[in-house]
């Protein structure tokens, strides 16, 4: 898949934690990269409170979890991942943290993005959603326009060699109001052992999987990745 000119088209996931991009996007990354997309990800957290076990330090944590997410990636298909080391469950919308984000769709120049619902605080009745994964998908939202589009902001990006960028795709898990799906049944083994590559999150894979399959499937038996997509108007 290549755009006008010749370039395969590329996505950029934008995720809070180690492996909320692959509970979000795993399946259409592996997909999408079937059919010639590159995509990559970028986590903004170091997934540092991600435990109960009080015997792992926050240190020995990071590592753990950039590891593992850098195994999920490989098995998703996704050609690189990016982290911002920001603190675990301290994330808060500063102009730092937006110039981060802007940087990386400026390196990158992604045809998509994909990140958390920024507007979802209950998810079907049933979750809070995680303030650190609404800083991320507001900040993504903000960077996707106008930050990155307009030469003004982070002006300095220029003199590293980074040129302004237009996203033409906003994709949003976790959304209420989901208006594109992907149907990853086929790749669903692909989405289990990404998720499963995050070791220190999960227990057995016959548990997970059996839970999972059980909540995820539809009526049709089929599996969905559900997204709110913005069509950005050129
Ligand atoms: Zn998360």
């Amino acid at each position: 898949m290549t755009d006008d000119d010749g370039r395969a088209r590329r996505a950029l996931v934008i995720a809070a934690h180690p492996d909320d991009a692959d509970f979000g996007a795993a399946g259409t990354a592996a997909l999408w990269s079937r059919e010639g997309w590159e995509f990559y990800y970028l986590v903004c957290t170091d997934g540092s409170k991600g435990t109960d076990n009080l015997e792992v330090s926050p240190f020995e944590l990071i590592r753990i979890r950039r590891e593992e997410q850098r195994e999920a990636a490989r098995v998703a298909g996704v050609k690189e991942v990016f982290f911002l080391d920001n603190e675990d469950g301290e994330l808060q919308y500063t102009r730092d943290f937006l110039g981060q984000v802007v940087r990386h769709i400026r390196m990158l120049k992604p045809d998509a993005v994909f990140t958390h619902d920024p507007t979802t605080l209950f998810h079907r009745e049933q979750f809070i959603n995680h303030p650190d994964h609404r800083c991320t998908g507001l900040v993504t939202v903000d960077a996707v326009y106008p930050t990155a589009r307009d030469h003004l902001n982070f002006p300095t990006h220029a003199a590293e060699g980074l040129e302004t960028h237009k996203v033409l795709e906003l994709y949003c898990w976790g959304s209420n109001e989901p208006n594109f799906d992907v149907d990853i049944s086929e790749v669903l083994d692909v989405k289990f052992d990404a998720l499963l590559s995050h070791r220190s999150q999960f227990g057995q894979r016959e548990d997970f999987v059996k839970f999972a399959t059980e909540r995820w499937k539809d009526e049709e038996g089929r599996v969905l990745e559900r997204f709110r997509r913005v069509t950005l108007f050129r």
